[in-house]
């Protein structure tokens, strides 16, 4: 069993890098990939952890970007080579969108009678502050009974403070993935809301520009999605992956490799295929 898809508290997850390599022996997994938003810190911070309990261990990360209209995430495997210089150069400009973006939320819970600050918020995270960091914040100080009852009235797109990130486009985001020779594979398709017949014309495109995997085997997928995504993939000519989506007590229903229910379990073979694209 392999995790392609996991977050660290240097992002919006609440294992540390140890913790999270631990967690990986502990339930057997044979290859782990950190995929936090926006940081490589938490890969970095993990890599001699991996080494010490024997975790195959690699390296990954989600950005968000825009595709015609809808918010689409992307994850990027660095199987051939680490990351350029260039690319983590091109994570930093994406972090500073994201600061951007905080404290303008935070302008706009303060106009909307919420007084928090930058600092309070900061104070629940480490490298890259994601609005889960809020909806703790929020909870924390009673302006929300639950995480999901922050983000329904503060921080969902179309709730009240909701503030747009600039994001990039996913043109430039697959371009500085293949530039730094990664591997660019779409994660949970399933969240999109898009009718089969768009998914697929969307993921099309996608690949001519260079997709080259669907993250099939996702936490949120019924196991009829998980078989659907599979057979775009392989129509399509691009690699399976699948990945739990694991972000710790936040998302306290995932576990590490066999997401809800025990339902995951992605095989290792399909790591070998991702390793023999051209
Ligand atoms: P950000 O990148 O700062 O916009 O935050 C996005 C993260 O917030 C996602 O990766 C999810 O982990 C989390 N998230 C987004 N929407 C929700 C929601 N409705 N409920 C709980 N968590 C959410
Ligand atoms: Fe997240
Ligand atoms: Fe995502
Ligand atoms: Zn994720």
């Amino acid at each position: 069993m392999i995790d392609l898809h996991t977050h660290t508290d240097e992002s919006d997850g609440t294992f540390s890098p140890k913790e999270l390599i631990e967690e990986a022996r502990r339930v057997g997994l044979q290859a782990l990939a950190i995929t936090d938003h926006d940081t490589f810190a938490g890969y970095d911070l993990a890599v001699p952890h991996a080494e010490r309990c024997g975790v195959e261990l690699i390296c990954g990360i989600e950005v968000s970007t825009k595709y015609s209209g809808h918010s689409i995430h992307l994850l990027a495997y660095f199987l051939r080579r680490v990351p350029s210089h260039e690319f983590r150069k091109w994570i930093t400009s994406l972090q500073t969108s994201r600061q951007r973006r905080n404290e303008a939320l935070v302008q706009k819970l303060c106009s909307r009678g919420v007084p928090i600050t930058l600092e309070d918020v900061k104070a629940s995270g480490r490298k890259v502050i994601a609005r889960p960091h809020f909806a703790s914040v929020l909870v924390e100080r009673g302006y929300a009974i639950s995480r999901e009852d922050a983000f329904e009235r503060y921080l969902d797109e179309g709730a009240s403070c909701f503030v747009a990130r600039e994001e990039p486009t996913f043109d430039e985001a697959i371009g500085q993935i293949r530039t730094s020779d990664a591997l660019a594979v779409l994660p949970h398709p399933g969240r999109l809301n898009v009718t089969q017949e768009q998914m697929e014309t969307m993921v099309r495109e996608m690949c001519d520009l260079g997709l080259v995997g669907i993250e099939a085997y996702h936490s949120d997928h019924s196991r009829a999605q998980m078989e659907y995504y599979s057979s775009m993939s392989r129509k399509c000519g691009i690699a399976i992956t699948g990945g739990s989506d694991f972000h710790g007590a936040t998302k306290p229903d995932i576990a590490l490799g066999t997401g809800i229910g025990g339902n995951l379990n992605t095989p290792y073979a399909l790591l070998d295929e991702l390793r023999q694209l051209r």
